[in-house]
């Protein structure tokens, strides 16, 4: 008989993961709280978009779903920081030919439910998951346009409901259960800056910029349509904080000492700043990911992170791989897949938010360090040269699939080490000669 499965969130982890179970012949039935986004996210009018990496590509690409996905996206090989006074300089993520990509969000989402449906899953929308039987696998819905109720059963449930799980709630009822929420003192608002006219985009396209200013950063990642969407990350209270940019003067003010060449580029920067909400940011944990055999949590309803190191959706797309992985090797014993699952899935949903946290501090202060850009150079010579002893840390985080809890233990060590490197002395004059890159390897 083939295994029932629901969904609950068709959101990027639960229209991927769809697909993961539909290849493997299952059942699936997509509940969404939203209406259905397809038919609204082309006349949006303003797109929000992701870094997709390494790891996010295999889990599309397993499930073949790659190909299309390339289609809408932008390779960004490379950061651009602005400085104070508008001067650009470059820094590749790594080797020449390897780029993190930006994807349109609503678009990939909308892709993803499409391919979904046309294999076959039921989709269905404006069903608000209100409650769940941790002792049967049953769930209730309510419709949010006529507040009809509705009980339906499976086999299997996946919580893809994201940071605020309904699924993740019901679970934090049961004994022993463990959650965390940890908000950061930071929040994120968003900001467009439109194409030129002829839909050309106003600065460099193939790149993700940076206007990194210690306690607060502004990013932007280029769109399909020639537009940017810009996220300015600042402290809700204190100094540069958003609760001192009330009056379009202070906004103005702000933005011309501090975003010199950023501010001429949308002209209607007030209306946006004082028009788009102000959003927190943070850092949900919880343990076990599954109940019983029928039961599991993928994507940031598990594990939802401050978006640093772009890695949410990627570690999101990654579970729906290892999930599948699972299953085919526990050969459909449900009970043994997710407590698995669960186990080897912790470890990375607490690395991916370790590394997002420490992202945040070299995005908004060490991009800008010519001690740290020296640091990064050195490491860069030694991985060409030993590349079997060292992987930068951007690397195996964003060009490679190796576990995000091995890359945070492996990157820390490698700071230790590169901090004794620093402090060699005459380092800035003698970093580029054998004796440093000597030292590094016996240190190896
Ligand atoms: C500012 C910002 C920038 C980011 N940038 C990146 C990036 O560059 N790269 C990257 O990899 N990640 C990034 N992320 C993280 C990424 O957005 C998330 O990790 C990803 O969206 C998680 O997918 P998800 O499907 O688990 O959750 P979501 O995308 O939140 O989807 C959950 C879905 O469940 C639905 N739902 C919720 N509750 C219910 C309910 N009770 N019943 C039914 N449906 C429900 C929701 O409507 C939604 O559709 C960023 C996040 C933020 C905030």
């Amino acid at each position: 008989m083939r295994k029932d499965v629901i969904i609950v969130g068709a959101g990027l982890a639960g229209s991927l993961c769809a697909l993961y179970m539909l290849k493997r012949g299952f059942k699936v039935r997509l509940y969404e709280r939203r209406a259905d986004m397809r038919k609204a996210v082309l006349v949006a009018g303003r797109s929000i978009n992701l870094a997709l990496s390494v790891r996010g590509w295999t889990a599309l690409e397993k499930v073949g779903v790659d190909a299309h996905v390339k289609e809408i996206s932008i390779a960004m090989p490379k950061r651009v920081m602005h400085d104070l006074e508008g001067n650009l300089t470059d820094q590749f993520y790594g080797n020449q030919d390897q780029a993190i990509y930006s994807v349109p969000r609503g678009e990939l989402n909308v892709l993803l439910m499409n391919l979904a449906q046309e294999r076959g899953a039921e989709l269905f929308f404006n069903q608000k998951c209100f409650d769940v039987d941790l002792e049967n696998p049953k769930l209730i819905f309510e419709n949010t346009i006529d507040g009809k109720i509705s009980n339906v059963s499976c086999d299997l449930i996946i919580g893809a409901d994201g940071a605020f799980s309904a699924i993740r709630t019901k679970m934090m009822k049961q004994d022993r259960f463990q959650y965390s929420q940890y908000y950061i003192e930071h929040g994120y608002k968003e900001l467009l800056i439109p194409a030129n006219a002829d839909g050309s985009h106003k600065i460099e396209k193939n790149a993700l910029h940076i206007w990194p200013r210690g306690n607060f950063m502004l990013i932007a990642l280029p769109n399909l349509d020639g537009s940017y969407t810009c996220t300015l990350f600042s402290p809700f209270e204190g100094k540069d904080s958003f609760k001192e940019l009330k009056t379009p003067q202070d906004i103005t003010k702000f933005f011309n000492s501090v975003f010199k060449d950023f501010t001429p580029l949308i002209p209607d920067l007030v209306e946006q700043f004082l028009h788009n909400p102000t959003a927190s940011l943070g850092i949900f944990k919880c343990f076990p990911w599954n109940v019983k055999d029928f039961c599991v949590l993928i994507g940031d309803s598990a594990h939802a992170t401050v978006p640093f190191y772009g890695q949410g959706m990627n570690a999101s797309f990654e579970d729906c791989r290892v999930l599948d992985d699972l299953i085919e090797e526990h050969e459909g014993d449900m009970l043994r897949t997710l407590n698995k699952f669960s186990q080897i899935r912790k470890p990375n949903g607490d690395g991916v938010q370790d590394l997002s946290l420490h992202n945040f501090i070299v995005m908004r202060d060490k991009t800008a360090d010519p001690i740290f850009l020296l640091q990064k150079k050195i490491e860069q010579k030694f991985a060409q040269l030993y590349p079997e002893k060292w992987l930068p840390l951007y690397s195996m985080v964003s060009f490679s699939n190796i576990s995000y809890a091995e890359a945070w233990v492996i990157g820390m060590e490698q700071e230790k080490l590169m901090s004794k490197i620093m402090n060699l002395p005459n380092i800035k004059e003698t970093w580029d000669s054998d004796v440093i890159m000597q030292e590094m390897l016996k240190m190896c």
